[in-house]
């Protein structure tokens, strides 16, 4: 019985975790590899393992860092179920098939312009079909409901408060007399964060796999986030410039436009232009809508008293490009939330070309940005960008509201950690190696826990923990 680390090792994006239990091989996660496009190329590579010998997936949630290589490894042979939250297989479907849609343009693009270069032709990394053909694949279940997904795995998800349907896994397994309880936390969400419940807490587990996002930082009280956005659009809106705002389609903009409605009065809004130019985003929102059994306290007054709780009177849905285009002819009064969250495409990118070279306009990052994406290049002072082929000067003020985050930050990993009395061995995940090292030593030093951080591929028998 053992795991393989095929993915978020020492690193952020492409989680991918590969358990065998007996004659039985199994994957939490299969996320895509995120951030420069030298990086990302690694997703062409051939996978680390034998998708035909893959018997199911469990999927913690549906951002693609933890879904985007499913067709991969469905074109690669894979046959099985892939189990997940209803709301996360309802999620999946609509990112799945816009990030098909994205590889079907780049491909196009690319080949359109290498054509009689000499050139090999470039194919999309998936497509529409094999999105169909990967959602065929799902097993929607439900929050705390075992399922015997193969002999000795049983699954069983808790909510972890990261983005709506977001699993903690709870694994039984059995191999002959060995039995192994082991608990992945998937992306923790950040407690009090609005609309979702906050993350389960369980207290007993033989071995804990924690994501280690933000391992070293702590975020500001809520507050204080609020107060600091309030602050951000009340300059904006004297010095007369747009606000832009590169946002995950799922979890961040649903935040946003939760809080909008909620401060539509102390933060003027009603005398901007609101835009939300991101049609996935839009089909995001609806799905938020559509599964509030599992919104916090809070979100279910509002529901109970006021009815939507992502009303924003003159919010404007943008869903066609020619709709996106018409957007860049406004200069001033425009706060306009747009994908993707990292500013590595989507319509963020047209709107940043047009508005980074003015000192008046504003440019609010509300999500963890990875190393290599333009987003980060933006948090980290960049004064000159390239966009479509051009160099464009920043001259925007860049505001990073870290505040928002939907992940854990050090406190609150220490404390779900925290939970289990046994203080079992804990394999740290998903975290740039500075964040995850500084987490380790933290909870060495205040838990004594047991700390692992495998690199990519390495192994851990379960046998010997
Ligand atoms: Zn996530």
């Amino acid at each position: 019985m053992h795991i393989e680390f095929h993915g978020a090792a020492r690193e952020v994006t492409g989680s991918c975790h590969l358990f065998q239990v007996g004659r039985y091989r199994f994957l939490v996660d299969c996320g895509l590899i995120q951030g420069s496009p030298e990086h990302e190329k690694l997703n062409r590579e051939p996978l680390p393992f034998n998708a035909r010998e893959i018997d199911a997936v469990v999927l913690t949630h549906a951002h693609l860092d933890h879904s985007g290589r499913l067709p991969l490894i469905i074109k690669a042979g894979f046959r099985g179920y892939i189990y997940a939250h209803r709301a996360t297989a309802s999620l999946c479907r609509v990112m799945l098939e816009d990030a098909a849609h994205l590889n079907e343009k780049e491909a196009e693009r690319y080949n359109r312009y290498q054509a009689g270069r000499g050139k090999p032709r470039l194919e999309p990394l998936f497509d529409q079909n094999d999105v169909y053909t990967t959602e065929r694949h799902f097993k929607p279940i439900d929050y705390h409901e075992p399922v015997e997904i193969l002999p000795g795995v049983t699954v069983t998800l808790h909510d972890a408060g990261h983005i709506l349907g977001s699993a903690i896994v709870e694994l039984r397994l059995q191999e002959g007399n060995l039995s192994r309880h082991v608990v992945v936390s998937g992306d923790l969400g950040h407690v009090g964060a609005p609309i979702l419940a906050d993350p389960t807490v369980l207290e007993e587990a033989d071995l804990v796999l924690m994501e280690s996002t933000y391992g070293d930082r702590c975020h500001r009280p809520w507050d204080a986030t609020w107060a600091e956005l309030g602050e951000i659009i009340g300059s904006a809106r004297a010095g007369k410039g747009n606000i832009l705002v590169p946002a995950f389609a799922v979890g961040r903009t649903q935040e946003l436009l939760y809080v909008f409605a909620r401060y539509y009065r102390d933060w003027h809004l009603d005398e901007w232009h609101l835009f939300l130019d991101s049609p996935m985003a839009i089909e995001a929102t609806a799905l938020y809508r559509q599964y509030q059994g599992v919104y916090d306290k809070a979100a279910r007054e509002i529901v109970a008293n006021h009815g939507d709780p992502f009303a924003v009177p003159n919010l404007r849905l943008t869903r066609t490009a020619e709709e996106s285009m018409r957007i860049n002819d406004i200069r001033a009064g425009a706060i306009i939330i747009a994908g993707s969250g990292m500013c590595t495409g989507g319509r963020i990118l047209h709107h940043l070309k047009r508005n980074l070279p003015f000192a008046q306009a504003h440019v609010l990052i509300v999500g963890f940005q990875a190393r290599g994406t333009l987003g980060r290049a933006l948090v980290d002072g960049a004064k000159h960008v390239h966009l479509f082929g051009e160099d464009v000067p920043v001259r925007a003020r860049i505001h990073t509201v870290g505040g928002l985050s939907a992940h854990a930050d050090q406190a609150g990993l220490t404390n779900w950690y925290a939970h289990f009395r046994n203080r079992p061995p804990v394999v740290l995940v998903h975290g740039e190696p500075s964040a995850m090292d500084a987490l380790a030593q933290h909870l060495r030093t205040t838990l004594g826990a047991r700390v692992h951080t495998p690199g990519l591929g390495q192994r851990l028998e379960l046998a010997r923990l």
